[in-house]
C-alpha cells in the first residue's frame, strides 16, 4: 500500500514518520520550493507529546524545547485570574502537558527522523483523480505521481478539500494576530510560566522558549484583511498593548520581526474520508489557536491514521474508521476554541469585568474535565 501525503507541515511529516516506523511506503509532496524559516513558537499539550511517545520520538522532542511549570491567565494589570500547576497536571496524566518549542526546531527534528528522499519539494498539487488502480496526483510543474492512497495534510487552504468539498470556506474569527520571538529578555523575566493577558478586545500571550528566548502572540479585534493591521511594526503595537502590565510592552519593544495574520478556521465539516483520499490536520479541521490544539490535533491524526492503516484490510476502511474516530473530538475542539476566542476578545467593559470574575471562580473540577478530555486521547 503506497501512500502519498500532500504537505510537509507538522501533520504530514509526523504521519510520514509514523508510517515509516511500520515499514509502509510513503512519499510527501510539499509545495514549497525549499524549507522556509518558520519564525514563531508553538505550544504543545500532553496529547501531542503522548502521540510523539507512541512513535518513539518523545525524548528527542522534549530535548528540543522547554517544559513549562505553570499556566496563568491575567488581567491587564497583571492580576492572576486563574493559574494551573502544569507539573501537577503532568504527574496526574503521566505526560508533559505544557511544552513549548520553536517551530523551526520541531520541523528540523521531524525531517531528521525521515528516510532521505521521503519529501519531494516544489511539488504543488493542483488536482488529483482516483480510480480502481489508485490516485493520480497532478502538480503545478506538469508532472503526475501515482499512489495507492492520498492523504491530504495540505493545511487550512487545502487544494484537496476544495476539490472534495467545494462549498467549504474559511471563516474569519473577528480578530487579527501578530507573533514574535525575542532573545532580548527584560530583567527578571519569568521563564517558568506561560501566560495570557486578557484586556478589552486585545489579548497577549507569552511563552518562554529554550535558549533564553520568548515567543509571544497578540490578538486585536479588527475587520478582515485590514492593510493597516498588516503594516504595523512592533512599536506600533504599543498603541494596543502599551498600558498592559510588565513585561508586555518591553517584550514587544525588544522584538525586531513580527508575523501577521488574521485568525481563521473552518466550520467543522461532516466528512474526512473519500474512498482512497482522506483529509487530516488543518485540511480537515483547522481551528482558531485559542486552545493551542491545531498542531496537537494534526499530530494525533497522524498517529491514529498510521495505526489504522497498519491494522485495516484496506486504506478505504482505515480512512472511514479514522473519520468515525476523529470527527467528534476535532469538532468539539474547533467549537470550544471558537467560543473561547470570542470570550477572550470581548470589548464591553461590563462583560469583561464579569468574565474576569467568572474565570477566577471556575471550579477545579471543570478544568480537570477539560484536561481529561484533551489528554486521555485514544491513538489506536
Ligand atoms: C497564530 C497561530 C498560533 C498557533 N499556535 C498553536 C499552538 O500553540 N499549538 C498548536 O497545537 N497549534 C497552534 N496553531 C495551529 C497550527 O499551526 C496548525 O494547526 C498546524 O500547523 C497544522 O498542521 P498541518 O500539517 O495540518 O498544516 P500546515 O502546518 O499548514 O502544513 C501544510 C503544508 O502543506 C503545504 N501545502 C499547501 N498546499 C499544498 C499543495 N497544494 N501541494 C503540496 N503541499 C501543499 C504547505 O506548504 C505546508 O507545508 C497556531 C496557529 C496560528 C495561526
Amino acid at each position: 500500500m503506497e501512500i502519498a501525503v500532500l504537505g510537509g507541515g507538522i501533520g504530514g511529516l509526523t504521519l510520514a514518520i509514523a508510517l515509516q516506523r511500520k515499514n509502509i511506503d510513503v512519499t510527501v509532496y510539499e509545495s514549497a520550493p525549499q524549507w522556509r524559516p518558520l519564525g514563531a513558537g508553538l505550544g504543545l499539550a500532553g496529547n501531542a507529546v503522548k502521540a510523539f511517545r507512541e512513535i518513539g520520538i518523545e525524548r528527542d522532542l522534549l530535548s528540543e524545547g522547554k517544559v513549562i511549570r505553570k499556566v496563568v491567565i491575567r488581567n491587564k494589570k497583571g492580576k492572576a485570574l486563574i493559574s494551573t500547576d502544569s507539573e501537577e497536571v503532568s504527574r496526574r496524566f503521566g505526560v508533559v502537558n505544557n511544552f513549548a518549542i520553536h517551530r523551526a526546531d520541531l520541523h528540523n527534528l521531524l525531517i531528521s527522523k525521515l528516510k532521505p528522499g521521503t519529501v519531494q519539494l516544489d511539488k504543488a498539487c493542483v488536482d488529483f483523480e482516483q480510480g480502481s488502480g489508485g490516485v493520480n496526483i497532478h502538480f503545478k510543474d506538469g508532472s503526475v505521481a501515482t499512489a495507492g492512497y492520498l492523504i491530504a495534510a495540505d493545511g487550512i487552504h487545502s487544494v484537496a478539500r476544495k476539490k472534495l468539498l467545494s462549498d467549504v470556506e474559511t471563516r474569519y474569527a473577528g480578530y487579527t494576530c501578530w507573533r514574535g520571538i525575542t532573545d532580548n529578555l527584560p530583567a527578571g523575566f519569568n521563564q517558568d510560566e506561560t501566560s495570557e493577558t486578557w484586556g478589552r478586545g486585545a489579548r497577549m500571550g507569552i511563552v518562554p522558549l529554550t535558549k533564553d528566548r520568548v515567543y509571544w502572540f497578540a490578538c486585536v479585534n479588527a475587520v478582515a484583511n485590514d492593510p493597516m493591521m498588516r503594516s504595523l511594526s512592533p512599536v506600533d503595537l504599543l498603541s494596543f498593548f502599551g498600558d498592559f502590565h510588565a513585561p508586555i510592552p518591553e517584550i514587544i519593544k525588544r522584538t525586531n520581526k513580527i508575523i501577521w495574520n488574521d485568525i481563521i478556521d473552518i466550520e467543522p465539516i461532516k466528512r474526512f474520508a473519500f474512498d482512497k483520499v482522506v483529509l487530516m490536520g488543518d485540511a480537515a479541521h483547522a481551528t482558531t489557536p485559542n486552545m493551542g490544539q491545531g498542531a496537537c490535533m494534526a499530530i494525533e491524526d497522524a498517529v491514529v491514521l498510521a495505526n489504522l492503516i497498519e491494522t485495516c484490510k484496506s486504506g478505504e476502511e482505515a480512512f472511514k474508521l479514522f473519520e468515525e474516530k476523529r470527527i467528534g473530538r476535532t469538532t468539539r475542539i474547533v467549537n470550544d476554541s471558537w467560543q473561547l476566542g470570542k470570550m477572550a476578545q470581548w470589548e464591553n467593559p461590563f462583560m469583561t469585568s464579569l468574565r474576569n470574575m467568572a474565570i477566577s471562580l471556575v471550579p477545579k473540577s471543570v478544568a480537570d474535565n477539560q484536561f481529561k478530555f484533551i489528554y486521555d486521547v485514544s491513538l489506536k
